[in-house]
C-alpha cells in the first residue's frame, strides 16, 4: 500500500528550492531525552512536507509480490528490482508457481539483480513454505514472516507495513545512517535501532516515518556526499556541515525527482511529482 489517495490533486512539496545557505542548526550539547524527541518528531513533521508522496520503492500489486521484492533488493537497488520483476511475476504468478519453477530459468530471470543463485534458492524456498505452511498466502504476521528462508526482519517489516498496513520501521542502510546524523542514537544493531525509534515515535507514524528517511537518505542525505546545503530540515540537524553546504553546489547533488530525474519505481503512485523509471535496456 502507498500513502497515495487515487484522484487527489499532488499536494505541493517542500522542496529545496533557496539559493541561500540554510541556517545554522541550534542543538545544544547534552540534549535532554524531551528535546530529543521533540526535535525527532520535528524532522519528521518536517519530512512530511518535503515528501508527501513517499513510498515504497518497489513496485508490487499484491503481498506475494512485495515479499518477493524485497528478497531480490538485498545489494542492489529498488529500481533494478523494479526492472527485472515484471517478467518474473510474468513467468511465475503464485507462490504454487514459483514453488514449482526451473531453478536455472529462474536464474536467468532475476539475474540483473545479483546475488541470482543465492537469490533463486531464497525464493523457491519461501514459495514452496508459503504453499505448504501458509496455503499459499503471505501471512500478516512478523512471527509467521521471519521463519520463512531469506527473509529477515526488515523483510518483514516491509511487508507488514506496505502490504498488510500493520506498522513497521524498517531500518536499512539509509534509516541507520540518518538516524545515527541526527543523533537520534548511536546505536549500529538495526534491531536495537529500531526499539530506540519505536520509544520515539507512536506506532501510527512507523511506516510513513519509513519512507520519509530513505527518501531523505536516497535523495539527499547521501552516505558520501550528503547535500546540506540544498537540506530543508539542517536547522534541526547536528551534523549540517557534514556534506556540501554551498546551495548551488548541493542542488547539483539531489537525485531522483529532487535532482529533475525518473524515480525508482516503473509504476510509481499517482500523486509522485517525477517521472516513472525507464524498463529495463530502455535508452
Ligand atoms: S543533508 Fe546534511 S543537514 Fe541534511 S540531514 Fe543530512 S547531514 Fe543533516
Amino acid at each position: 500500500m502507498t500513502s497515495s489517495k487515487t484522484g487527489t490533486a499532488p499536494k505541493a512539496s517542500k522542496a529545496p528550492k533557496a539559493s541561500k545557505a540554510p541556517k545554522a542548526p541550534k542543538i545544544p550539547k547534552g540534549e535532554s531525552h524531551l528535546a530529543l524527541v521533540r526535535r525527532a518528531r520535528r524532522i519528521n513533521r518536517e519530512l512530511a512536507e518535503v515528501y508527501p508522496y513517499a513510498h515504497p520503492e518497489l513496485d508490487f500489486r499484491n503481498p506475494f509480490e512485495l515479499l518477493v521484492a524485497t528478497v531480490l533488493s538485498a545489494q542492489t537497488t529498488d529500481l533494478r528490482v523494479n526492472q527485472t520483476t515484471p517478467a518474473l511475476f510474468a513467468a511465475y504468478p503464485t507462490p504454487e508457481d514459483m514453488a514449482a519453477a526451473n531453478p536455472e530459468e529462474m536464474e536467468e530471470l532475476i539475474r540483473p539483480t545479483g546475488f541470482f543463485r543465492a537469490k533463486t534458492k531464497s525464493l523457491l524456498g519461501l514459495s514452496a513454505a508459503l504453499r505448504d505452511d501458509f496455503g499459499g498466502e503471505v501471512p500478516g504476521r512478523l512471527e509467521d514472516l521471519v521463519k520463512l528462508p531469506g527473509v529477515g526482519r526488515k523483510t518483514a517489516n516491509v511487508v507488514l507495513g506496505n502490504a498488510f498496513g500493520v506498522p513497521g520501521i524498517t531500518v536499512d542502510t539509509h534509516f541507520g545512517r540518518l538516524v545515527r546524523r541526527w543523533k537520534w542514537t548511536d546505536e549500529e544493531d538495526p534491531v536495537k535501532v529500531e526499539a530506540v525509534i519505536a520509544d520515539i515515535f507512536p506506532k501510527s507514524e512507523w511506516t510513513m516515518l519509513s519512507h520519509r528517511v530513505i527518501f531523505h537518505g536516497r535523495r539527499i542525505c547521501h552516505a558520501r556526499k550528503p547535500a546540506c546545503g540544498a537540506c530543508p530540515i539542517a536547522p534541526l540537524c547536528p551534523s549540517y556541515g557534514e556534506g556540501e553546504t554551498d546551495p548551488e553546489k548541493a542542488r547539483k547533488l539531489l537525485k531522483y525527482e529532487m535532482g529533475g530525474y525518473p524515480g525508482q519505481r516503473l509504476s510509481p503512485p499517482p500523486d509522485f511529482p517525477g517521472k516513472p523509471a525507464p524498463a529495463l535496456g530502455a535508452v
